[in-house]
């Protein structure tokens, strides 16, 4: 039998796997109906016509005065009104999802301010077929691919990632990506091998291949027969540290704590909670994947408040959508594309973005211990200007007598310039330093390019003394890392010496990064017989 083609490239995500190659000829995003004017399957009418059908099917089955309901619902989705308002804000350039939530927004206004208690109570009845039509168009954005197979492509969305069932084994080669690419730390996180950097290279849908995600190896045209596909790394792993809800002590006994790290928040349903000190990053927006999702106050609701049900009164550390940049958000390309236009200043330039997540953070704020990332913040104005709309968000609630409540707000310290500056934000309340986005901007790399994953080793130190240095400007705020470096056990010593005693690491990592702590003096130095 001929010897299998050997390719040598970068490992993203430890672990085997083998598989029927599914080849990503091109990019399968399906457009989301979410452009100006957009029209054809999957648009907002299409939403509203799949609305109103299921509201006509509860219709037949109910009693006299929930049909009464139902019949105001489907004159509502029906009504002209809301559709010129609709298309006028259209035309002026607004995306048709947001256009439609405005003109809706008015009218539930218009029947809260009425002076019959009757109208009033009818501004709910809205509310929830605003919640069905934005359902209804954030059906699945993208195509999948066979369960079990090995994804080969140029590269592959992080929705893509997240909506395909990995239950099956499974795993990704690519010819660009990166390593330190958002697809890379999903794979991490969830055990999926992949390797990037291939390169382009000839390999039929459905031949059988192997990927060692540890040596950075594809194996093509195997046979089925013979290769073993051994359990992801870190699966097999137990806990070394006796770790209390993420409550350690270095090896001469200093308090650290443990947190995770979570991108999908489904995942955390097979987290025992007692593992970690909380969730000190969520990625919300791996969470919120379309511009739908983005106009969902309800369904973004609902996934905050599992997660803080989930902690159980431990820190729950949601970010804003840190969208833009190399995780761009179908439909606003346009804006995502400008250099630098990505995380606050995205969400204060599309205020309308911001304002849902905002009150849907603060009506999940009761039900745990919430505290709420600001991304790629530069300068304190920003923190500002997002604290304004927190302050407005907050009358909106406590007009309309919707429980919410304020919670802290602190900033994620990942642009060099803030790191450098860290003395001058008074208004944040606590900072978590990004090591991903500090290295790539120190190195003047591209994240999602393969030459970050050349030159974040190099940059290490270089990121190592901007945190250290920003350390003692942290003015004794709570402080904590979150970005790819404090699962690196090998970073460690160097980040403890800096003085940094939280750690938020990937689900995976946690283990490992336990037992490396423990093993460790606070000053970074190797604990007596380790
Ligand atoms: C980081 O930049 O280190 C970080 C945690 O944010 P993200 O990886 O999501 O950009
Ligand atoms: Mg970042």
């Amino acid at each position: 039998m001929a010897e299998p083609l050997k390719l040598q490239a970068t490992g993203a995500s430890p672990g085997i796997a083998s598989g029927q190659v599914y080849l990503a000829e091109r990019s399968a995003l399906v457009s989301m109906p979410v452009a100006p004017g957009a029209s054809g399957p999957g648009t907002l009418a299409d939403a509203v016509e799949t609305a109103i059908a299921a509201l006509q099917h509860l219709a037949d089955r109910v009693d006299g005065e929930s049909r009464d309901i139902i019949d105001f619902q489907i004159e509502v989705l029906r009504d002209p009104t809301i559709a010129e308002m609709t298309e006028k804000r259209v035309s002026a350039g607004e995306h048709t999802v947001f256009a439609w939530v405005a003109a809706i927004d008015a009218h539930i206004a218009e029947l809260e301010d009425a002076d019959e208690e009757e109208v009033r109570a009818r501004a709910v009845d809205i509310l929830d077929i605003k919640n069905r039509v934005l359902g209804n168009l954030s059906g699945t954005p993208v195509e999948d691919f066979p369960a079990g197979s090995i994804f080969v492509g140029k590269d592959i969305e992080p929705s893509r990632f997240l909506g395909h069932d990995w239950s099956r084994g499974g795993g990704i080669v690519l010819f660009g990506g990166s390593a330190s690419g958002h697809v890379a730390l999903l794979a991490r996180a969830k055990f999926i091998p992949m390797v990037v950097g291939c390169g382009r290279f000839d390999v039929a849908t459905d031949s059988q291949v192997r990927i060692d995600g540890d040596a950075g190896t594809v194996f093509l045209d195997t046979q089925a027969e013979g290769i073993s596909s051994a359990p992801a790394r870190g699966q097999s792993r137990t806990d070394a540290a006796a770790i209390n809800h993420g409550k350690l002590q270095t090896s001469d006994g200093v308090p650290i704590l443990l947190s995770i790290n979570v991108n999908d928040p489904w995942e955390i349903a097979s987290i025992d909670a007692a593992t970690a000190a909380g969730i000190g990053l969520l990625r919300s927006e791996f969470a919120v994947r379309s511009l739908a999702d983005t106009a969902n106050e309800d369904k973004q609701f609902q996934i905050y408040r599992r997660a803080l049900e989930w902690a159980g009164g431990k820190p729950v550390t949601i970010r804003m959508l840190d969208i833009g940049g190399d995780k761009p958000l179908a439909g606003l390309e346009d804006d995502s594309g400008a250099m630098g236009m990505r995380g606050i200043r995205l969400l204060l330039a599309r205020p309308e973005i911001a304002r849902v997540q905002v009150r849907a953070l603060l009506r999940a704020a009761p039900f745990g211990n919430l505290r709420v990332l600001l991304p790629m913040v530069t300068f304190p104005s920003e923190i500002d200007d997002m604290r304004r709309i927190f302050a407005e968000e907050t009358g909106l609630l406590l007009r309309r007598k919707i429980a919410h409540r304020l919670p802290q707000i602190g900033m994620m310290v990942e642009v060099p310039a803030a790191a450098l500056m860290l003395d001058t934000f008074d208004n944040a309340e606590f900072f978590s330093f990004g090591t991903n986005d500090l290295a790539q901007y120190l190195a003047a790399s591209a994240r999602d390019g393969s030459d970050l994953s050349a030159y974040r080793d190099k940059a290490a130190p270089a990121v190592v003394r901007l945190i250290t240095q920003a350390m003692t400007l942290a003015a004794g705020k709570p402080v904590s890392i979150c970005g790819d470096m404090a699962g690196d056990p090998s970073a460690l010593p160097a980040l403890l010496a800096a003085g940094l005693r939280h750690f938020s690491v990937a689900p995976a990592q946690r283990p490992a990064i336990g037992s490396a702590l423990v093993g460790l003096n606070a000053d970074g130095t190797r604990a007596a017989g380790d």
